[in-house]
């Protein structure tokens, strides 16, 4: 059974498996977990607010598969389950459900909003004993405030930390008896709320509606945040004062709600303890780094772009490079066997020395140099064995980063990631990668691909600090890179890889705001990459990417070559590169190297044939979708092996 489809939540890094719905789909309740776990609290004493996803965004997030039935057509089938789940609720007590609806955040059409209000009409039918609120979260619905307050929702929540703007529409437009929920403090990042504003912002509601009308809440479920503070013990003071996790957040809610309640007064010396905070943060020599800001400062438009364009780059770099047609090449990493794993713990334990690390890391090198070489790949890599994860990795060289011990979220099913914290400007002690892809250079003749991650992505796997512009942290790391990229180069290094597998998630939940997005997100992979001599060839690798709707800013990343996940959704997304007749170098991937089953020489023949139809043979790479690092030696070997004899048996006939 293929599985179905993950994928990330909203512009989180928390996947969900996407719905599908079949033609002539029916619905029926298949799970009373809801119900369960409500009466297992109510057991133990605690009256819980359920928390439901409402159908509309449930139906929009999910696909139709077989006909292009608009899945919002089985709101009509949908409503009743939920009208059953709500009355066995309030049957067991429950006073309060919130139903979320994220999807009221994104662009919605005129038709889809009226298909909202009619559903909930339905659905809250003319039941008064239990009270909904209605959460929306990750952006703004004041462009729909007014078709919401008049439906009878109980309460309705705002997230007014990432749309502050919205609350002044909601404020004139709320009627009685209908609530408003504050969503003031961060539930998505691990800072500390600043309490001033935040009261300020209470005070004006309270104002507006009266005390009995507001509720204080977290902007979002803190699913996205780490749970407890109290658990860190090696964070510097400067950066742990900065923080609140879950439980911090909890205690930051009923500080604001107290104020709500009986006034600042009664919430004692809280505000002035949080606001020495913000000001020592003002002030700190740990957080603020003048060289760095001298140097954004000092930026100059030729630092975002190559000196020559891509035709005359090229040849330049075919020059130097020799590489026959259709080259092929890996996305980096080699297998993480549990050998190396276990090398990587001993240095940290102190059981391996820095020597011993060395010359066994060493060891593993030269032996993934020689068996590329041995089955005849054209660009080699070093396999990347002293990585744990390529985030983490470079943020422990870099200044203004930090690690916490258990600041783990979920991201999906029981696989939880744990964020570095970019808690000040950025910058780069040291060379990060250099000595190992010199080492990996010095074990053969072919040229080996240096290898790293881009500015987006390390931003976008990180919990970023608020107090300046996202595209300032950006910069300041793309500067970082920048510098590596140069370093590598003078090592003698002619073939750069920068990673931005993220760079597609960062784009936000507003099509209006992507080009503002993609300008700076792009600009930042051109800063880290534009350092070098035109013959220096610049790789990027993304997966997973909705190629359709970016492909203009990924043509304008201007990397020399890019390499792309592609045998899933397969010659969909080569159309996309073909149709606009993207002109750089493409590496489609040419099997998946998510599952261990190995291509046959004659598929990856058919398959790069196919693609030879869609873009010209001087542009075409040949490579796996994605790191091997998941997968083991011998199917490596043997889908490897098949890959190169694949591309120069169609060398041989072109
Ligand atoms: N260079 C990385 C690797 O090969 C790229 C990983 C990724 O695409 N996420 O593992
Ligand atoms: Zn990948």
């Amino acid at each position: 059974v293929a599985p179905m489809e993950m994928t990330k939540w909203f512009n989180t890094n928390y996947h969900y498996i996407v719905p599908e719905f079949e033609a002539n789909q029916t619905f029926s309740l298949g799970s009373t977990k809801v119900i369960d776990e409500f009466i297992e609290a109510k057991n133990k004493g605690i009256l819980t607010r359920p928390v439901l996803l409402g159908p509309v965004s449930f139906l929009l997030l999910g696909k139709s598969k077989g006909g292009d039935t608009q899945s919002l057509h089985y709101l009509d089938d949908i409503a009743p389950i939920y009208r059953e789940v709500l009355s066995r609720l309030s049957q067991e007590g429950a006073q309060w459900v919130q139903i979320d609806e994220p999807i009221l955040v994104q662009d919605l059409t005129a038709d889809q909003i009226d298909a909202f209000a009619k559903a909930y009409r339905v659905l809250l039918g003319n039941q008064n004993a239990l009270k909904i609120c209605l959460a929306t979260y990750f952006g703004s619905i004041s462009d729909k405030i007014q078709q919401l307050v008049d439906i009878p929702f109980d309460a309705i929540h705002l997230d007014l930390v990432s749309a502050p703007d919205q609350l002044d529409e909601a404020l004139d437009y709320i009627r009685e008896p209908m609530m408003l929920s504050l969503g003031i403090v961060n539930g998505r990042n691990i800072w500390k709320t600043n309490l001033t504003p935040s009261l300020c912002t209470v005070d004006k509601a309270v104002q507006a509606i009266g005390k009995e009308r507001l509720i204080i809440s977290p902007s979002c479920s803190l699913l996205h945040c780490p749970i407890d503070l109290d658990r860190e013990e090696n964070l510097a003071t400067e950066i742990r004062e900065r923080l609140a996790f879950a439980k911090q957040k909890l205690h930051e809610i009923t500080v604001l709600q107290k104020a709500a309640e009986q006034g600042w007064n009664a919430v004692q010396d809280e505000p002035d303890e949080n606001q020495a905070v913000w000001t020592r943060s003002q002030e700190s020599d740990v957080i603020h780094n003048a060289t760095v800001q001298e140097r954004m400062r000092s930026l100059n438009e030729s630092m975002f772009s190559r000196s020559r364009p891509y035709s005359e780059r090229k040849v330049i770099q075919r020059e130097k490079l020799h590489l026959p047609e259709l080259p092929t090449t890996t996305i980096g990493s080699f297998p993480q066997t549990r050998d190396i794993q276990k090398a990587r713990a001993d240095y940290k334990k102190g059981v391996l020395s820095e020597v011993e690390y060395q010359f066994w890391m060493a060891e593993e090198i030269k032996k993934t140099i020689r068996f590329q070489e041995n089955i005849g790949l054209d660009v080699l890599v070093h396999g990347e064995p002293e990585r744990n994860d390529m985030v983490e990795y470079f943020g422990q060289m870099l200044n203004g980063f930090a690690f916490t011990q258990n600041g783990w979220v979920q991201s999906y099913g029981s696989r939880c990631v744990k964020p570095p914290i970019i808690y000040g400007d950025v910058s780069r002690p040291g060379p990060m990668t250099v000595e190992w892809i010199r080492l990996a250079q010095s074990f053969t003749d072919k040229p080996v691909k240096g290898m790293l991650t881009g500015p987006v992505t390390i931003l976008q796997w990180s919990f970023v600090r608020e107090d300046q512009p996202r595209k300032d942290t950006a910069w300041q790391i793309a500067l970082c890179i920048r510098d590596e990229v140069n370093d590598l180069e003078k090592a003698g290094i002619s073939i750069i890889q920068i990673d931005e597998p993220a760079l597609r998630e960062g784009v936000p939940l507003k099509q209006s705001e992507w080009p503002e997005y993609y300008d700076w997100a792009v600009k930042a992979f051109r800063l880290a990459t534009s350092g070098v001599e035109d013959s220096t060839q610049i790789h990027t690798h993304m997966c997973y990417c909705d190629f359709n709707d970016s492909i203009e800013a990924i043509a304008a990343l201007d990397a020399d070559v890019i390499s792309i996940e592609a045998s899933r959704s397969d010659s969909e997304l080569l159309k996309v590169f073909a149709h606009f007749n993207y002109p750089n170098d493409v590496g489609p991937g040419v099997y998946d190297i998510h599952s261990p089953r190995v291509p046959s020489v004659a598929e990856i023949k058919t398959l790069l044939q196919q693609m030879l139809k869609m873009l010209r043979c001087d542009q075409l790479w040949v490579n796996p979708d994605c790191g091997l690092k998941t997968r083991d030696w011998p199917e490596v070997e043997q889908s490897l092996k098949n890959m190169v004899d694949a591309a120069s048996e169609l060398r041989d006939k072109l």
